[in-house]
């Protein structure tokens, strides 16, 4: 229900209004803050259509051919769409990224539990985002669809059903070691399953294994992504990656470390 409030503006209420602007106006204000950090123009790109890959996107599926993968030779293409025959592996490598899949389990319903419609996303080779049938398909939960394999469930189950197209976006971030190899920075994974957040920010344990427990070992900043096979025909489309090559976090730096001198309790708000 909306309410209509009345305000009465008589002679008084301007005269008072008329006041409060100009008190306003005489007040002292300060400048507007500025960071004073040089940032670069960013890059203008062509977002692209629905179902279209962005300009500066690498595609690896457009429904033609597989080329941009090594081990595709058990896959079909049928119809723009491919069926999983075996893994794959991009011939490129990859650190942090943006990648866009869709994929959908047999319209066949077949087996139970992690045997129905398997299959995963293996970014780096080492850090898997399950694909399952997880439509009424009861399994362990940090092994259902969109899970970190083995380390955490998703928020909720976003599953279609068996047969229909679901889409993956999924925003990773590449773990860091330093020149020792020791581990410096944990790998982060943010996951879109149909549009929902099921993963925001995951700080991965490491990789994910299904007999040992998780752990990093040193690798490249680069490595290539793979799609498992995991015997179920599992269907792709419409597959991009976007590499995420520089956040300039470097230019933050300095800014962050003179916000963090400031004694906030003395600073007023001043809009
Ligand atoms: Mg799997």
């Amino acid at each position: 229900m909306t309410r209509k409030i009345g305000l009465p503006l008589g002679l008084f209420g301007t005269g008072i209004l008329i006041g409060a602007l100009f008190l306003h106006a005489a007040a002292p204000q300060r400048p507007p803050w500025l960071s004073g950090v040089e940032w670069p123009v960013p890059k203008a790109i062509d977002p692209g259509g629905l179902g279209k890959p962005p300009s500066d996107a690498i595609v690896l599926f457009d429904g033609k051919d597989l080329s941009a993968w090594e081990g595709a030779e058990k896959w079909k293409i049928e119809d723009g769409v491919a069926i999983c025959g075996s893994s794959i592996t991009t011939k490129q490598a990859f650190g942090d990224c943006q990648l866009h899949v869709e994929w959908a389990s047999p319209v066949e319903v077949k087996g139970t539990g992690q045997q129905r419609g398997n299959s995963g996303i293996f970014f780096m080779g080492y850090y898997e985002i399950q694909i399952l049938d997880s439509y009424e398909n009861e399994t362990y939960v940090d092994g259902m669809v969109a899970s970190i394999y083995k380390q955490r469930p998703p928020f909720v189950n976003a599953s279609r059903k068996p047969g229909e197209w679901q889409t993956f976006d999924i925003i990773f971030k590449a773990p860091r070691f330093d020149e020792k190899g020791k581990l410096r920075e944990h790998a982060r994974v943010t996951v879109l399953h149909n549009g929902v957040v099921v993963q925001h920010n995951f700080e991965l344990l490491g990789r994910t294994n299904y007999r040992v427990p998780p752990y990093y070992e040193a690798h490249p900043d680069k490595l290539p992504l793979s799609i498992q096979y995991h015997g179920s025909p599992v269907r792709f489309r419409n597959i991009w990656i976007r590499e995420l090559e520089d956040d300039h976090e470097e230019l933050l730096t300095p800014l962050r470390n003179k916000l963090r001198e400031i004694d906030w309790a003395f600073q007023p708000y001043n809009g």
